[in-house]
């Protein structure tokens, strides 16, 4: 499980976040939902290991991973990340970019590349490169490719947005069945209301970097908590 508490992070003398606490438990996914600029994606950054925080500390499975004078590297986190603008790599085929962060045996290697290819209904392009696939594609490998080292924490940044509507709900199911089966702790981020309605089993509401309200995405749909926030989500239909 994921759990942050107090996290700040100023940039030019302007506190963007502030104070933010969260757990996240194994199989739950939390959306982290909130205007742009509201200071979500650096939220997400600091608990990745790629923005240091001002103060506060981030657990994995109860372990200090990160506070100000101790820090794990974000590659020894175990934490997978799917950001919108973190592409495959192009010069390496599917099964390779799917296997990058896979240590061990080469059968070994080969055979969970396959059963997450087969998840996401993408085996048939194994061998593959990234030109060769639709941005649908893509992202159901970047997926494949983020869950390969079963991370205990999945972070996600928009990362649908750049495919089509109809594309998108594809998706995003089939991307929440397959994150529920590995048990991960998913943080997802998004602006849009619709798309934590849809995939959350709590939003956290955030507002100028902090959180405003936290609940079960109908609770916070039905009681918001101000007039702000009742206009954020007035726009679903
Ligand atoms: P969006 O929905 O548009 O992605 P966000 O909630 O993810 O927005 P952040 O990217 O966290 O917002 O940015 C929060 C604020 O911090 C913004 O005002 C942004 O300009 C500022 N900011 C973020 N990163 C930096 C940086 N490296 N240097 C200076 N300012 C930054
Ligand atoms: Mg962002």
């Amino acid at each position: 499980r994921l759990e942050i508490r107090n996290l700040t992070r100023s940039f030019d003398g302007t506190q963007v976040v502030r104070g933010v606490s969260l757990k996240v438990m194994p199989g739950q996914v939390t959306c982290l939902l909130g205007p742009s600029g509201c200071g979500k994606s650096t939220t997400l950054r600091m608990i990745a290991g790629v923005e240091m925080q001002d103060s506060g500390e981030i657990y994995v499975d109860g372990s200090l991973i990160c506070d100000t004078k101790f820090r794990i590297p974000p590659e020894r986190r175990s934490i997978g990340l799917m950001f919108q603008d973190f592409a495959l790599f192009p010069h390496m085929s599917v099964a390779d970019n799917v296997a990058f962060g896979l240590k061990g045996a080469k059968e070994e290697k080969r055979a969970r590349v396959e059963e997450l290819l087969k998840r996401v209904d993408m085996l048939r392009h194994i061998d593959n490169y990234p030109h060769e696939l639709s941005g649908g594609e893509q992202q159901r490998i970047a997926l494949a490719r983020a869950l390969a080292p079963k991370p205990r924490i999945m972070l996600m940044d928009e990362p649908f947005s750049g495919l089509d509507n109809r594309l998108r709900d594809d998706i995003r199911d089939q991307t929440l069945a397959v994150l529920k089966d590995e048990d991960a702790a998913v943080l997802l981020v998004t602006h849009e209301p619709e798309e934590a309605m849809r995939m959350a089993d709590e939003i956290a509401l955030m507002r100028d970097g902090v959180i405003v309200q936290q609940g079960a995405p109908y609770n916070i749909y039905n009681n918001p908590v101000d007039k702000a926030a009742t206009a954020f989500f007035s726009d679903i239909n």
